[in-house]
């Protein structure tokens, strides 16, 4: 019989049975590459999930709060199922690599904080890959081989974190904290101007009626690898 968020039970399977690889594996369909923080996302999104014991079927039951957009947060959604999609994912906009990971239905939690010396040991531990991650980076000056070698040594650091010690990468503070409100649902209004359907929070009114924010004119929200800004014009 078909059962309702049966999709993740493969992974809630690698996540029962410590199935660092395959779990890893999951989240570098979703991100695109293997990195030393994406391996730190699948750690800590592995030992909240195994923590919290129950389920995610992408209901916001399982709440994950992150306070940066970066690889660490992709390995957060592919193996905890909060994501930007489905609202269980809120982005707090801290600019820290930290995750709180919360159950609904008691409020049990943990937060999972990268440690802040992370990048020293980690170059102190692979020395190869400090000048190489400098021109790729940080300045996007490298030439083509450097480049592949930058990646194969960040694939190889990042097959190697996954079995390093978790307590050498990030500090663990179970809590016992509320889930934000569950996502509403909203009114759709159709913009007067381009006739596209807006979130109703999300019009405002011009010449009494309903219009979008990009027709408007008006500033909208961003988020980006800045963080979250109030940019130009939506
Ligand atoms: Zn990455
Ligand atoms: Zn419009």
């Amino acid at each position: 019989m078909h059962e309702f968020g049966e999709a993740r039970k493969a992974i809630e399977a690698m996540i029962r049975s410590d199935n660092l690889e395959g779990l890893l594996q999951h989240a570098q369909a979703l991100h695109g590459h293997l990195c030393p923080m994406v391996t730190l996302g699948v750690k800590a999104g592995h030992y909240a999930m195994k923590y919290l014991e129950d389920p995610n079927t992408g209901m916001e039951e399982i709440v994950a709060v992150v306070e940066c957009n970066n690889c660490f947060t992709d390995g957060i959604q592919a193996v905890t199922g909060c994501t930007f999609g489905n609202n269980a994912l809120i982005f707090k906009d801290l600019g820290k690599t930290a995750v709180t990971v919360i159950r609904r239905r008691d409020g049990r939690a943990v937060r999972l904080v990268v440690r802040p010396d992370f990048r020293e040991y980690l170059f102190d531990k692979y020395p190869a890959a400090g000048p190489l991650f400098d021109k790729v980076v940080i300045h996007r000056q490298a030439t083509p081989e450097e480049e592949h070698r930058f990646q194969h040594i960040w694939e190889a650091m990042a097959r190697r974190e996954l079995r390093a010690p978790l307590d050498s990468q990030m500090q663990v503070t179970p809590l016992t904290q509320a889930a934000p409100e569950y996502a509403r649902i909203f009114q759709t209004v159709i913009c007067h101007r381009c006739g596209e359907g807006v979130m109703a929070p999300r019009s405002i009114e011009v010449d009494g009626r309903p219009t979008c924010l990009t027709c408007a004119g008006r500033p909208v929200h961003m988020l980006t690898g800045q963080g979250i800004s109030c940019g130009g014009a939506g």
